[in-house]
């Protein structure tokens, strides 16, 4: 396990015109990218801050992850992504270390990055995810 950053923190909202006016105008951050990942059923828009990241989530689908979690808990804190090395030797390493993982093997995330989820009820109520860079 060779963990280097924090690379983003991702947060559940519901209206990411919105919230993406609330990170520039009052945060003075500047939003580089915004991307739909089809297969987790999101938009997401993206803010530097030092070497991490603001992840922001809006769900294309009532029935996707992120709509579910804004309809349970309401708009907020939704994971929080470690940047990795090797993330499928990292996966093994975690999961005989009694975790119980989401993702077991490797799937592509935003920003053509590795991504892999590890279950909360095995890292205290933190729905983490783990990255490795690709390119
Ligand atoms: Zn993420």
């Amino acid at each position: 396990m060779e963990i280097s950053h924090i690379e983003h923190i991702g947060i559940a909202v519901k209206n990411i015109g919105e919230s993406i006016k609330y990170y520039e105008e009052v945060l003075g951050l500047k939003c580089y990218a915004v991307e739909e990942v089809t297969d987790q059923k999101v938009k997401t828009a993206f803010f530097m801050v030092g070497q991490t990241k603001i992840e922001l989530l809006e769900s294309t689908e009532p029935d996707g992850p992120i709509g579910k979690f804004v309809e349970k808990k309401g708009e907020g804190i939704h994971h929080l992504a470690f940047a990795t090395k090797n993330l499928a030797n990292t996966l093994g390493e975690v999961e005989a270390k009694g975790v119980q993982l989401i993702d077991k093997q490797p799937r592509k995330g935003a920003e053509g990055l590795n991504i892999a989820f590890l279950h909360p009820k095995s890292t205290g109520g933190v729905l983490t995810e783990l990255c490795e860079k690709t390119e």
